[in-house]
Order: C-alpha cells, then sequence, then structure tokens
C-alpha cells in the first residue's frame, strides 16, 4: 500500500518544525511496509494536482508569511474545497488552520482573506496580554476514542465560529484566549493551534490519520500493526502529569 502527500508552502509554512509531522506519518507508515511519497508545492510552482493526493498538509506561520501565503493559496480556492469534498484529508496546523476560513485580521488589524471553506474567522487580539503561548493539552475522540493530545501553542489570533472543535482545553488556551474548545475536526479535516510537531507528540492522531487515508483510498478496512511507541508514551505522560496536575 502507499500513500500520496503534498505539503504546501514547506519553505514558508514551517513554524516549530511543522513539516516534520509528515516524516512522522512516512515513519510510521514505513513500520507498517506502506510507503509514502512525499511532494511539495510553494510560491511558484506548477498548479499541484490536489486530486491525485490522500492528504494535504499546511503548517503554521507569523502573520507576514501568511499574508504571502494568503494572496497565492486563493488560485486554487475551488481545487481545495472539492478535494476537501472528495474526503480527501487536510491536516492544518495554526496559521494554516486560520488561513482555511474566511479571514485572519492580524495585529495591525489588516484583514488577510482566507478561502472561505469554512465558517470560522480569527482576530487578534487588541488586548496585548491575550496572546495564547504556552503548552496545552486537549481531550478529542478520535475514531470512536478518547485521546489526550499535548502540543505547545503560540498564536495572537482568536478563532470563532466554530462549533465542532479538535477537542475540550484542558490546560492553555485554545481556539481563544481561555477558551473551552481547541481546533477544529471534521471526518477529513483536522484543523489545530497544536505545534509540537503535533503527531511527533500524539502518535494515535498520526494512526488515526494513516488509517483514514488508507481505508479512503483501498476502500476496505485497514488495521495498523501495533508499533513500539515507548518513548512517545513515556515523553507524553511526563508533559500530561506535569500539566494536569499543576491545573488542579
Ligand atoms: N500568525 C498567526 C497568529 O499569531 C499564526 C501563528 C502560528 O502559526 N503559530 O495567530
Amino acid at each position: 500500500m502507499n500513500l500520496n502527500v503534498l505539503c504546501l508552502y514547506p519553505n514558508v509554512m514551517d513554524l516549530y518544525g511543522d513539516n516534520a509531522n509528515i516524516d512522522i506519518l512516512k515513519y510510521r507508515a514505513k513500520q507498517r511496509n506502506i510507503d509514502i511519497n512525499i511532494d511539495t508545492y510553494t510560491i511558484g510552482d506548477e498548479e499541484p494536482n490536489f486530486y491525485e493526493y490522500d492528504l494535504v498538509f499546511l503548517g503554521g506561520g507569523s502573520d507576514t508569511e501568511q499574508k504571502v501565503v494568503a494572496k497565492d493559496i486563493i488560485k486554487y480556492q475551488k481545487q481545495i474545497e472539492r478535494s476537501i469534498n472528495k474526503g480527501i484529508f487536510y491536516l492544518l496546523v495554526c496559521g494554516g488552520f486560520q488561513l482555511f476560513g474566511k479571514y485572519y485580521k492580524d495585529s495591525e488589524n489588516k484583514v488577510i482573506k482566507g478561502l472561505n471553506i469554512f465558517n470560522y474567522y480569527t482576530e487578534t487580539s487588541s488586548t496585548k496580554n491575550e496572546k495564547c503561548i504556552g503548552d496545552i493539552v486537549i481531550e478529542s475522540v478520535v475514531d470512536n476514542h478518547k485521546i489526550e493530545l499535548v502540543g505547545f501553542e503560540n498564536h495572537g489570533g482568536q478563532t470563532f465560529g466554530i462549533d465542532t472543535p479538535l477537542g475540550k482545553v484542558r490546560y492553555g488556551n485554545g481556539n481563544s484566549f481561555k477558551n473551552e474548545y481547541e481546533g477544529f475536526m471534521k471526518e477529513n479535516v483536522i484543523g489545530t493551534y497544536l505545534h509540537g510537531p503535533l503527531l511527533s507528540k500524539n502518535p494515535e492522531l498520526a494512526d488515526y490519520i494513516l488509517k483514514y487515508c488508507l481505508e479512503r483510498k483501498y476502500n476496505k478496512k485497514v488495521n495498523l500493526k501495533k508499533i513500539d511507541d515507548e518513548f512517545e508514551n513515556i515523553a507524553k505522560k511526563e508533559m500530561l502529569d506535569k500539566l494536569l496536575v499543576r491545573n488542579i
């Protein structure tokens, strides 16, 4: 089995090593004899064929970087929307997540037009101390299982208008300062503020995405072989123990 992945703007949107999410998928797939082919698209490249891919990834970036990417990605609005409707999986982190909404109002109050694929919108708070920075833990349900996801958030943008979040905040801020919820989720789209990279810290989520992409592509039930996650689990437990105890 194999999967085709498209990594968008990897040279621009790679805050906190977000692109490593793709390396993690490749690493976990390889241990199951699944091959992952990774293509990249960035400004100036030929138009990618979005429909050829099983997964599309876009990471986070500063306001300046987002502005540059927003101008380019808008050319592909229709293709992206259609590919989402076809069930292709989209993993979007922070700045990338914001760009799929209606708009992003940056720290200078300038509005960056989003792809307008989802109804949420993001505005930078005028109150300086309302920046969401630090470790974060959320509780999410994937594949009918409750899981905890850990990560690191750093965003001035406050996202509103989401009624299908990725999870409930147990520690940290989430979609906006002191929000109860984090991220955006539908069957084949995850938008999140969790950097880290997200998938190195949360192997269960990486496997959920792999499984989804394989089942869709091969149109059959896939059971991923268990792999050794000893170190990942120790690292995660360390973070959960540290953060959730302090939160009581
Ligand atoms: N520039 C955006 C914000 O500050 C996104 C930052 C990010 O990707 N971490 O909200």
